[in-house]
């Protein structure tokens, strides 16, 4: 069995496209939240995940926020803007879609719990070290937690002496067999882990029952979706981002 992993599209259409067409063919897509907000193709997005039908499809802040869920006072002000122009560009059946994704799965059958930001708080708490990601190993029960939120790829294992942070490399499997797993594919749409390329996933399920997690990391028209924020009237910073990746 062969996964697709996928989070925090914010509606960047050329990253996920890219994406899609560098993944080729796979058994399921599991996505981990946020596809809308900052990017200015959220309509486009949601209908193109609609018509991939991902297996696990679960919301995120930004797609809280755009729904009118969550309250965006907290929001830095270049997140804000768009939440609000994104709420103006949905339809009704991608409002009612989104509307209907959680933020947490907890799936017996896959062995696996998906939560868009952390077990502990699935919309709002970053794990962004071995310390938060040792508290968030007391969240879930399973060998293996993936989430998405923080748009850097990382993969965390519960240690004897305490959670360690293992290196993820594009194109080198890690093998998660043994042991339990917190494990973050990156962001499609706005990576900020000094690589601006899309990063996803895969995870395969091997016929001996070992699990391994490969990073891909895709090269997409960044130029293509800075003109579009910035012809829609979004913050330019939002833009400006994208080629650094962050
Ligand atoms: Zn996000």
């Amino acid at each position: 069995m062969d996964v697709l992993v996928v989070s925090d599209i914010h509606a960047n259409l050329e990253a996920l496209r890219a994406v899609l067409d560098d993944a080729g063919r796979y058994d399921a897509l599991w996505f981990l939240g946020d596809a809308v907000g900052y990017g200015p193709d959220p309509e486009a997005c949601v209908q193109l995940l609609i018509e991939r039908s991902p297996a696990i499809w679960l919301a995120g802040n930004h797609d809280h926020a755009a729904l009118g869920k969550l309250d965006v006072s907290d929001f830095n002000p270049e997140a804000r803007a768009a939440a609000e122009w994104t709420a103006g560009q949905l339809s009704d059946a991608v409002r009612a879609r989104l509307n209907a994704c959680v933020p947490r799965i907890d799936d017996a059958g896959a062995d696996v719990t998906f939560v868009h930001a952390s077990p502990r708080s699935p919309v709002r708490e970053y794990i962004l070290n071995a310390a938060l990601a040792e508290a968030a190993f007391d969240g879930f029960s399973g060998p293996l937690c993936l989430f998405g939120h923080t748009h850097v790829p990382a993969a965390y294992d519960e240690a004897v002496d305490g959670a360690s942070r293992h290196p993820l490399t594009p194109d080198a499997p890690l093998d998660l067999t043994g042991g339990r797993w917190l494990v973050n594919p990156g962001s499609v749409g706005q990576p900020r882990d000094g690589d601006p390329r899309a990063s996803y996933l895969r995870l395969t399920a091997h016929a001996d029952g070992r699990r391994s997690v490969t990073l891909r990391r895709v090269a997409y028209d960044i130029a293509a979706t800075q003109a579009k924020i910035l012809a829609a009237g979004l913050p330019p910073r939002l833009a400006a981002r994208l080629e650094f990746g962050w």
